[in-house]
């Protein structure tokens, strides 16, 4: 039987102990796909809300960041507010799995969209937290240039360091149709100056997207692992409230993807990807009432249930 490279296994294989990453959300950082930089209303299926729990009270909510920043004056907030978050997370992780030590994950909106300097303060930051081996970035291929690409380059001779690529379709078209501010060939370009930066690319993708049949997902990873990344997120597409894709959905415009075809697609795409590419996920819940469809998206346990269960079929292990 053929062990996917599953996040939990390949950090243990490499650090020997059980790796966890700790999600991290800022206040001050944005997206320029919401901030009107590049478009204006964000990719049609972000609540970006939902995404940021961690997200404290006590600081003005209308302060963003950009890359043009002149300066920013809550810097020591955001310093404060990633040690609250990470020693929180890490006593929880810690009791509950035995962590030992911890990537720390900046996940909630564009995470290099912001003045360098900033950068360096948070992520040099987090990599002197106690147990911390580690940073993965999420960010968009628009929103990263070649000075932050060589510092993170520089940090990657000592730390473990992940890009994290929002990619879910390398089609136009859907690009478009989700309103995701760029194009194929702009990602292809940032793609491959992170990999000559001999950076680690995790790129994220998005099954079930507006009219997108499953040869196009399947394209859509096979393009990732053509371009180098070294991990892969999957997951489907679903419908949260106070999103544009909220509207279509309850307008007959958007059919979300059924649970059989998500898991077929799953499968196939497991079978696509090479044994030292991590896979990091595949599978989202939203256990909340901000889910409006599908409903099978509500539950990740069960979902992973049914995945494992279709791929013990194929001779796989995740
Ligand atoms: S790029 Fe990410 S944060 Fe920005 S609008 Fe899209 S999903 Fe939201």
């Amino acid at each position: 039987m053929r062990h996917v490279l599953t996040a939990g296994r390949y950090f243990r294989e490499k650090y020997g102990v059980n790796v966890y990453k700790i999600p991290i959300s800022l206040l001050g950082f944005t997206c320029p796909n919401i901030d009107g930089s590049v478009a204006k209303g964000g990719c049609v299926f972000c609540e970006n809300e939902s995404f940021s729990p961690n997200l404290e009270a006590n600081m003005p909510k209308k302060f963003y960041l950009s890359p043009h920043s002149i300066s920013n004056p809550y810097l020591d907030f955001q310093l404060k507010q990633l040690e609250t978050q990470y020693h929180k997370t890490k006593i929880k992780l810690q009791k509950k799995f035995g962590a030992k030590k911890f990537i720390i994950y900046f996940q909630s909106f564009t995470n290099t969209y912001a003045p360098l300097e900033t950068l360096k303060a948070l992520y040099e930051k987090a990599l002197d937290l106690e147990d911390v081996v580690g940073l993965s970035i999420g960010t968009r291929t628009d929103s990263i240039n070649k000075e932050t690409l060589s510092y993170l380059a520089a940090l990657s001779q000592k730390s473990e360091i992940w890009v994290e690529y929002g990619i879910q379709s390398i089609f136009d078209e859907t690009l478009n149709r989700i309103n995701r501010g760029h194009d194929v060939e702009s990602m292809k370009e940032t793609i491959k100056l992170t990999c000559k930066h001999n950076l680690s690319v995790c790129a994220h993708l998005i099954f079930g997207l507006p009219d997108e049949t499953q040869e196009m997902m399947l394209e859509s990873v096979q393009f990732a692992l053509d371009m180098g990344a070294k991990s892969i997120k999957i997951h489907p597409l679903y419908v949260v409230k106070r999103t544009a894709l909220a509207n279509d959905f309850k307008r007959g415009l958007f059919l979300p993807i059924s649970q059989e075809l998500y898991i077929d697609t799953v499968v196939k795409a497991l079978k696509l990807i090479p044994k030292d590419v991590m896979v990091q996920r595949v599978s989202a819940g939203i256990e909340n009432d901000t889910l409006i469809s599908p409903l099978w998206c509500f539950s990740k346990h069960q979902q992973m249930h049914k995945i494992r269960q279709a791929l013990i079929q194929e001779d796989i292990c995740y």
